[in-house]
């Protein structure tokens, strides 16, 4: 009798049972033979030969006997009782021997239950395996199983109950609880196979979901693209769109935001509340350039020859503007440093812009900032906002079409403060070129390179520049046109122009250099050319009518004419006084509009040694009056009763001009100096200079403008303090020689030189 040793298999007694015979040669180190008689004995846990002894096994066996040993590699075996083991002695391997007695079941079932419950069992089995394909094959095999044991036995690998739990199938004495032990392994097993199957089965649906729909998209795009061939009006809006991205060749983040805009877009529908917004914002990203353009190499002569032909003069300006060609030539870049242009309006500061983008061979944009308040005008207004917008840079930007515009950004010194935010910030992020290759507009959500745009910033004056921004920038100061300058700019520009606007030939109009001289002086006030050239407008738009009434007419504007042609009063100009009078000095002062005379008046009346101020001074030039009146009083203590026994009165007309700043002192000093003494100044001198307490002239700012407002007022001599010498080099060189320039250092070079003073 051969002794099998076995683990976590069931074995059940009376059932026909399946062996590999490779399995029970290794278990049992020989060859099985027909007929052979056995004795199956529990081993409780997985051990080899070696390790086995006499307590490793369960005390309770089954015996069996070899009824077929298939040429395929398998037995089968019929077991008959079950036995329980008395004792066990191992000699050796493969050497066991046992003494074992019956073991008898209690509780015996009829053979009609037994048949009846496996019959159940069958139908259930039957049932599972009907449901798949692979069952078919499992079916058949199962139709040929005589009883529960033997079903329970086949099944035994993919029984989840562990080995022990397999042995208690053998070892319970009750043949009912165990058949009833059986049928609870078999319908666990239906349960579990039926639940695996499910699973997989939905798995297997889920993917072939997902490939379909791959493959549909596929399809239809392929079939959308054949459609929009055939058919290209017809082409939807969020095909269009679709396309476009597609086209446009946006960085991958900008290509998500897109998307996930038209997939709303296409959620929503074309009626939904949203689409609107969705619409503008995918039309305005996919009109954005994203493509980066090639750095070109610009031939300098050119350039210079396109600055030259469209600004007469201009010169410093220009040249700044070659230097910065070349250095971004040589460094390959489209942008470089940023430059601020400063100067009163008219000057060319745009327009200046426009001829470098020019120069450059590059699309210009002009991006006004007067009035900006908010971050958002700049930066944009989040999507969320009813309304929302980009802000003006990706608008100037997008409005270009290329990603490398020449932007001139209007007027920096008219951006302001608000509670929403400061755009000053804003700007400084746009204009910097450490962070402007990643800007970020609210309203686009998505970053966009800033870094091969070339920024060109105006401005009137740069007072009211912030300080972080004004450091950014590289000031270049437009200081105005000479009479002469604005006669050439007429005369080779404007004039051209606005005949060519109106439609007029230079043979039908006749504008001598005189009538050109009074429009200039006469008709307009100012430092640039603006004015110059809507008066100029005017006068065309008028020839323009006669030449439709006649056009073989030539047409010529005459310096009388011009009153009523223009339709307006000549422009009154601050001119030199006549006659001289003590107390009373010419200054200097600088506007926006270019530079200004005016005059500084002083009076004693009778009274207690009181000041009186009027004309509207700013703090910083009262304070200058009273720096003034401690400087007279002690350079001439013998008139100190003139200030005891009257009070001074001190006045500045000149309505337009902006009445504050430190430069009026030298003036203001003289001006009393002069009451003081009774020697009056000639009319025709003026002067500009901050002093102070020690009697010192310190320097003062826009010079050349005022220089320029002092030879078209009719001054020939002019005081200035000696450390603004060096600022005569930007002084025009007509200006210098007509005239007499002199630089002063302390206050009584002034008194000396005006007479004031004799010794
Ligand atoms: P700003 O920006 O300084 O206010 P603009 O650039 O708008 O001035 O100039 C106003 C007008 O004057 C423009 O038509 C411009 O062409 C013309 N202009 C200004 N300066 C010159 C110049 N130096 N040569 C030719 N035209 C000029």
């Amino acid at each position: 009798m051969t002794i099998v040793p076995i683990y976590n298999k069931v074995v059940l007694p009376k059932a026909k049972m399946f062996f590999m015979t490779d399995s029970f040669k290794s278990v049992c180190g020989t060859a099985p033979q027909m007929d052979e008689n056995l004795v199956f004995i529990v081993v409780k846990k997985s051990s080899t030969w070696q390790e086995l002894t006499e307590d490793s096994f369960y005390p309770i066996g089954v015996k069996g006997k070899i009824t077929e040993v298939n040429a395929n590699g398998y037995l089968v075996i019929e077991t008959t009782d079950r036995v329980t083991i008395d004792s066990i002695t191992i000699k050796g391997m493969y050497d066991i021997e046992l003494t074992l007695s019956k073991r008898v079941d209690i509780d015996e079932m009829t053979p009609d239950e037994v048949q009846r419950r496996f019959k159940n069992v069958q139908t259930k089995i039957k049932e599972l395996f009907s449901q798949y394909k692979w069952g078919m094959m499992a079916g058949s095999y199962f139709a040929g199983i005589q009883s529960l044991a033997e079903m329970v036995s086949v099944m035994s690998r993919w029984l989840q109950n562990s080995a022990e739990e397999k042995y208690q199938l053998l070892a319970e004495d009750s043949q009912t609880t165990r058949t009833e032990l059986i049928e609870q392994c078999i319908y666990e097993y239906i349960e579990i196979t039926q639940l695996t199957v499910e699973a997989e089965a939905e798995q297997a649906s889920d993917n072939k979901k997902i490939y379909r729909k791959m493959a549909i998209q596929k399809q239809m795009k392929y079939l959308q693209n054949e459609l929009d061939e055939l058919n290209p009006e017809s082409v939807s809006d969020v095909r269009k769109f679709e396309m476009a991205i597609e086209k446009s060749g946006m960085n991958e983040t900008a290509r998500k935001e897109a998307e996930k805009a038209l997939n709303r877009l296409k959620q929503e529908g074309k009626n939904s509340a949203e689409s609107g917004m969705l619409y503008d914002y995918l039309d305005f990203i996919t009109s954005l350039s994203w493509k980066k353009e090639k750095a070109q190499t610009i031939k300098l002569k050119k350039a210079e020859k396109v600055l030259e032909e469209e600004h007469f003069g201009l010169d410093k300006v220009k040249k700044r503007i070659i230097e910065q060609i070349a250095v971004m030539n040589l460094k390959k870049k489209q942008s470089g440093s940023i430059l601020l242009f400063v100067g009163a309006p008219g000057t060319g500061k745009t327009s200046i812009g426009k001829s470098i983008a020019k120069a450059l061979n590059r699309k210009y944009v002009r991006i006004s900032l007067g009035g900006v308040r908010d971050e958002a005008d700049i930066r944009g207004h989040r999507r969320t906002y009813i309304g929302a917008m980009p802000g003006r840079i990706m608008d100037g930007i997008q409005k270009s079409g290329v990603s490398n515009p020449v932007v001139v950004l209007d007027e920096v010194d008219k951006l302001s403060t608000s509670y929403s935010g400061d755009p000053a910030s804003a700007l400084l992020e746009v204009l910097d070129p450490e962070q402007n290759n990643t800007f970020t507009d609210h309203y686009m959500n998505v970053p966009y390179d800033l870094s091969d745009v070339l920024f060109i910033c105006t401005a009137n004056s740069f007072d009211t520049i912030p300080a972080p921004l004004l450091n950014r920038m590289e000031v270049i100061q437009f200081s105005g046109y000479t009479q002469t300058e604005k006669m050439q700019i007429a005369r080779k520009h404007l004039l051209r122009k606005s005949m060519e606007a109106m439609g007029i030939q230079e043979t039908q109009i006749v504008i001598s250099d005189e009538v050109l001289e009074s429009i200039i002086w006469d008709y307009t006030g100012e430092a640039g050319v603006r004015t110059l050239k809507k008066r100029l407008d005017t006068l065309c738009r008028y020839a323009a009518v006669e030449l439709a009434r006649d056009d073989t007419k030539v047409i010529e504007i005459k310096e009388e004419d011009l009153r009523e042609k223009l339709d307006m009063r000549p422009v009154s100009h601050e001119h030199v006084l006549a006659e001289k009078k003590p107390g009373i000095v010419t200054g200097l002062a600088w506007t926006q509009n270019g530079g200004e005379i005016l005059f500084i008046e002083t009076l004693f009346t009778k009274g207690s040694g009181q000041l009186l101020i009027t004309g509207q001074l700013g703090d910083v030039m009262k304070e200058s009056v009273r720096i003034a009146v401690s400087l007279v009083k002690s350079m001439f203590p013998d008139k100190a009763d003139l200030f005891k026994e009257n009070d001074l009165h001190v006045h500045v007309p000149a309505g337009a001009v902006p009445k504050d700043g430190p430069s009026a002192g030298i003036t203001l000093t003289t001006a009393i100096a002069s009451l003081v003494t009774g020697r009056a100044v000639s009319s025709d001198y003026a002067m500009t200079g901050e002093v102070s307490l020690r009697s010192v002239v310190t320097p003062i700012g826009g010079l050349p403008e005022k220089l320029m407002a002092a030879l078209r007022a009719g001054v020939k001599k002019v005081f200035i303090p000696a450390e603004n010498v060096d600022d005569l080099r930007d002084v025009d060189q007509e200006v210098k020689d007509e005239l007499t320039i002199i630089p002063v250092k302390e206050v009584t070079d002034v008194l000396r030189e005006t007479g004031i003073i004799t010794n």
